[in-house]
């Protein structure tokens, strides 16, 4: 395992940037919400293009409800998967006004429950709108970057999410996601990490420069 402890990597991460709650943009929870299920395998970028004139179409649940399909997959067109988002995002915003008065529920549980949620879109929901931190947002730059810096050996995504939820304290777990994002971009990149510029280089376990082999392979 690694050398690095939990809250040195922590330390580090939060003098190297300081992120925003988000990189997505939204005002409201339902924003937040349809903005991170479109995000699945897309930019943040092209998420933000396509909600600057989304949200100002549709700002409630009944707005999406009363869309015709066709018109909402035309409007997310280029975030991909516009089929399978669109049906997600109409279908949940029908639970949201039948089951939680039209507003976005706030537990892990009740978001988890809604189709096209998982729990890596739910944490993300709860921190961003609620500022609770019931999860760490596992994504692709989060896996990477842990199992480079030696804090899981798991390679699925909920594996590693419960592992970094047993090395963090709670309180940070919210945050976690946009840092370890900022680290990821910027140097920890997935095709070639700049472990020479890295602040973690004389550690980490798969520095390059240590002679160290990639651990998130
Ligand atoms: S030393 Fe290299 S592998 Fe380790 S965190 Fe830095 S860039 Fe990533």
């Amino acid at each position: 395992m690694s050398s690095l402890t939990p809250r040195a990597v922590l330390t580090s991460l939060k003098r190297l940037s300081h992120p925003p709650r988000s990189f997505l943009h939204w005002k409201t929870p339902l924003d937040l919400l349809v903005a991170t299920i479109l995000s699945a395998q897309c930019t943040d970028k092209r998420v933000n293009i396509v909600t600057k004139t989304l949200f100002r179409k549709l700002r409630k649940p009944a707005d999406y409800v009363r869309l015709p399909r066709l018109e909402l997959e035309r409007l997310i067109h280029s975030c991909g998967t516009f089929r399978m988002k669109a049906k997600h995002i109409q279908e949940l915003c029908r639970i949201l006004l039948a089951e939680h008065g039209g507003r976005v529920p706030r537990t892990m549980e009740e978001l988890t429950r809604l189709p096209g949620v998982g729990r890596k879109t739910a944490a993300i929901v709860l921190y961003g709108a609620f500022n609770k931190n019931e999860g760490i947002a596992t994504d692709t730059h989060v896996m990477r970057l842990a199992r480079r810096l030696g804090l899981t050996r798991q390679r699925v995504q909920g594996k590693i999410e419960h592992d970094l939820m047993q090395l963090f304290p709670r309180k940070e777990w919210g945050r976690m996601n946009a840092l370890f994002i900022s680290h990821g971009r910027a140097v920890c990149t997935a095709r070639n990490r700049q472990c020479g510029k890295c602040v973690f280089w004389r550690s980490c376990p798969s520095s390059f420069v240590r002679g160290k082999r990639d651990l998130a392979e």
